[in-house]
């Protein structure tokens, strides 16, 4: 049992005021794995005067104070990687090695990225008679979701400790663990007290108290289009930056003159990444009518190699899903396909043959999907690949474009010029051009109501900065 009895707060492992846990389960075996504090109001309240008492004090260390602490954090990440990916792939699902690669790999990344750009990042710069320079925002309330649980954690905390803010974190209470380990190892580095504090619990108790409280200046937030939305109306009362991250309905585009083998596998491989728990997921997949037939067989094919199984086995692509919830949400979706007139060509609602215990769900590909169905216009977050036909390059556009959400999406084509233009088109904040890779420096964030803001690079860090003019 990994079981934390306390929250962080000012530099101490202290109890819950609310005296209560939350159980937190394995996704594979179904069991309890472990327990966390259901932190309250009050907890929340302790936690940001911690932060505020904090702030002047992190906000007048130098640059390289700074770095020097996140680095003294990114060597204690590396010693206990291993444990971390393990903790992960219990809490989550996601196979061990990818777990290792992603959900651990890229935090170290991104670490090393921000303690790299803060050293040489200008704080300030004259502009004719003015000094302009970026300052701290403040005090940062940090609030995650559970599908990259410590990537996204530290795609917050990293540049807003780097630009001098304080930090409350509160991560989903669904995949928790791992935060409890980021803290021990926040607090081995010897960031001074109250600099970083971690309370856990629910969203409409923490998350609402972090948000509303008028002396947090900033909330990062990362899940749902629902709970985002909640937060942008609190947050409003008291005029606080609200950067939001939120859901997704990812188009990839193939054009006619793609290479359709290398399209429809490199947008299955995006689809299914994580048991298709990633808010970029590319799951609609767009192909020429002409190819409908060619690309929808693919499709199936590799679908169906997609191995499902114990994520600790070193076999299966695909583990469990993260919890009960997450498992009856995606086989509603995949039964609303069915009974809206998709057509069925893989997988299904029912578990995978001989996975009884688990959140498991068939790798699964709809064919002749419409742009009116629920399944081509809601975020499902599981293994389910819509595909769609289209009529020529305009048609493609707009109904990629169709979409309340403009997270990411993709655009394959033999012409790298053609699939820029595009590219272009597309209202998303990532477009990916013939499986163009992930870049840790490029900003991510979303169009429309996948959110507002910018995670990574220098345009993650400047997030956490104000801007000052000074007259001379
Ligand atoms: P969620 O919105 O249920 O929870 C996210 C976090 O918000 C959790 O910590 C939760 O406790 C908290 N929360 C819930 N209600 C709240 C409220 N009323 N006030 C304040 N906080 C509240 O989302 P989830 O199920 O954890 O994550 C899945 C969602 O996250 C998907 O929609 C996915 O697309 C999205 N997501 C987006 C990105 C991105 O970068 N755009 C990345 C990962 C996940």
């Amino acid at each position: 049992m990994q079981s934390y009895e306390k929250l962080y707060i000012n530099g101490q492992w202290v109890p819950s005021r609310s005296g209560e846990s939350i159980d937190v389960v394995n996704a594979s075996s179904e069991q309890i794995m472990g327990s966390i504090p259901a932190g309250s109001a009050e907890d929340a309240e302790a936690a940001v005067t911690a932060a505020r008492g904090a702030f002047d004090g992190w906000a007048a260390t130098s640059v390289e104070q700074r770095a020097q602490q996140l680095e003294a954090l990114h060597r204690g990440l590396a010693i206990r990687s291993d444990e971390l990916a393990r903790t992960i792939t219990a809490e989550l699902g996601m196979p061990l090695k990818m777990s290792q690669r992603i959900q651990v790999g890229l935090p170290c990344a991104v670490l090393e990225n921000t303690i790299g750009l803060l050293r040489k990042y200008p704080f300030e710069e004259p502009v004719g008679n003015s000094l302009v320079v970026r300052e701290p925002v403040g005090v940062v309330a940090c609030i995650t979701p559970w599908n990259y649980p410590l990537h996204q954690i530290v795609a917050k905390i990293a540049p807003a400790l780097a630009a001098g803010c304080t930090v409350v974190l509160k991560p989903s209470e669904v995949a928790p663990l791992n935060s409890f380990i980021l803290a021990e190892l926040i607090d081995q580095a010897g960031f001074p007290a109250g600099v970083f504090n971690l309370v856990s619990g629910f969203g409409p108790v923490v998350g609402e108290a972090l948000t509303r409280h008028p002396e947090v200046d900033m909330v990062s937030f990362t899940g749902s289009t629902r709970a985002g939305k909640r937060v942008s109306e609190l947050a409003a009362q008291t005029v606080k930056r609200v950067a939001l991250e939120l859901g997704g309905k990812s188009a990839a585009v193939i054009l006619d003159d793609a290479d359709l083998a290398a399209a429809v596998k490199g947008t299955v491989n995006a689809c299914f990444l994580n048991s298709g728990q990633t808010c970029s997921a590319h799951t609609r997949m767009l192909v020429p009518e002409s190819l409908y037939e060619e690309a929808t067989r693919n499709a199936v094919e590799i679908a169906r190699n997609f191995s499902v199984g114990d994520p600790f086995g070193g076999k299966a692509r695909l583990g469990p899903l993260v919890s009960a919830a997450q498992r009856q949400r995606v086989c509603d979706y995949i039964q609303k396909g069915i009974d809206q007139g998709a057509q069925l060509l893989l997988g299904g609602p029912q578990a995978p043959d001989g996975l009884d215990q688990g959140y498991y769900v068939q790798p699964t590909v709809f064919g002749r999907v419409t742009p009116e169905m629920t399944i081509a216009r809601e975020e499902i977050f599981g293994p389910v690949l819509s595909i769609m036909s289209y009529q020529d390059e305009e048609d493609a556009i707009r109904i990629a474009n169709d979409s309340i959400y403009g997270l990411a999406g993709a655009v394959w084509s033999a012409d790298v010029e053609r699939a820029k233009r595009v590219a272009r088109r597309l209202r998303t904040g990532q477009v990916d051009i013939n499986g163009g890779r992930f870049n840790l420096l490029a900003p991510f964030g979303g169009y429309k109501q996948s959110g507002h803001g910018r995670e990574f690079g220098k345009y993650g860090l400047e997030e956490f900065l104000e801007i000052k003019s000074i007259q001379l």
